[in-house]
């Protein structure tokens, strides 16, 4: 049995496609506001190619006592640590959780909350967003990757995945994946907030590009991370290029007045070149500006 905390984006790409192949799975709601909601809506209805179907899966909330053994955490970052915390309870002694956040630092706070559980890492390109309320599109095939930095041994249910149809590899080095996709995002994803332009947008800024990618290399070899920083900023370049006409995720937060993750990437990356005394003055200017800008549209800025 897969619990699923959190029946958003990924939540429900993840649910959907594990059901599908026979998996049993259970949805855990915020609150029975929210399961009412569900139940209203007749399940999780999932939009691929065009073509919307309905999957009434079952749902629950955190106060349901039945024993967790394996939990797929699919909230944002700012919300993954209360939201587990509120299950800590429920855990098997050998519970595992799956952590789907972006950037790093609710990986560490969530595993702090249940020292007892293994808690593996995924880093995903794969791309969904909602379209209503318990309603997803499947916008952009991709590829997962999964590890654990204390444990390297592969879970046996990576089986239920390839069933599933997800995408995947058990990866040796998920840190490092982490970071790297960390510090692409800090490269673009802050400044199409700042000039309001599509990802493509940033050619015409090569100099601020190029100054923040050789400041976040600095900050990846500092942080022990050299695979991460290898080709840095082609592959940003690369990214610009590929991706050119799409505005980033955290430009379509700040364009809909949502709480970004902000704390999480960019902030993540500032706060660690500061426990290492790393001065990287236009990464510290970037986030500044950043902060400012959602403060100005009082947006949280953590
Ligand atoms: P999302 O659509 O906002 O979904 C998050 C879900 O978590 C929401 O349904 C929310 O409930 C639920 N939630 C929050 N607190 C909860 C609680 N205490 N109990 C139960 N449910 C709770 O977010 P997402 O886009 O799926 O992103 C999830 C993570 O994956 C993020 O870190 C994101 O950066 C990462 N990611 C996303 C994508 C993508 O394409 N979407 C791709 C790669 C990585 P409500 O519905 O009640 O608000």
């Amino acid at each position: 049995m897969w619990h699923i905390l959190g029946a958003g984006s990924l939540g429900s790409l993840w649910a959907v496609r594990l059901a599908r192949a026979g998996v049993p799975v259970q949805l855990i709601l915020r609150d029975s506001t929210r399961l009412a909601a569900y139940q209203r809506a007749g399940g999780l209805t999932l939009v691929e190619r065009g073509n919307a179907r309905l999957y009434p899966l079952p749902a629950q909330t955190a106060a349901d006592p039945t024993p967790i053994q394996r939990l797929l955490v699919a909230c944002k970052a700012y919300d993954a640590e209360a939201a587990v915390a509120q299950l800590a309870p429920r855990l098997t002694a050998d519970a595992e959780l799956l952590l789907l956040q972006n950037g790093l630092g609710s990986q560490d706070s969530v595993a702090a909350r249940v020292p007892h559980a293994r808690c593996i890492l995924a880093c995903s390109t794969e791309g969904a967003f909602r379209d209503g309320d318990f309603r997803v599109v499947f916008a952009g095939h991709g590829h997962t990757w999964l590890g654990d930095p204390r444990d390297l041994s592969a879970p046996a249910w990576l089986d239920d995945l390839q069933r599933s149809g997800i995408v995947h590899d058990w990866s040796l080095d998920i840190l490092s994946r982490l970071w790297r996709k960390l510090a692409l995002n800090c490269a673009i994803n802050p400044l199409t907030v700042l000039y309001d332009c599509r990802n493509g947008g940033l050619a015409e800024h090569p100099a601020e590009v190029a100054t923040l990618c050789a400041e976040l290399s600095e900050l990846l070899h500092t942080c022990g991370q050299p695979s991460a920083a290898s080709d840095l900023h082609d592959d940003v370049l690369r990214v610009i290029q590929a991706t050119a006409a799409n505005y980033s995720s955290m430009h379509q937060d700040v364009a809909q007045g949502r709480r970004t993750e902000i704390a999480y990437l960019l902030g993540h990356a500032c706060a660690a070149a500061r426990r290492h005394r790393l001065v990287l003055p236009h990464l510290d200017t970037l986030h500044a500006r950043l902060l400012n800008h959602l403060q100005a549209r009082r947006l949280p800025s953590h």
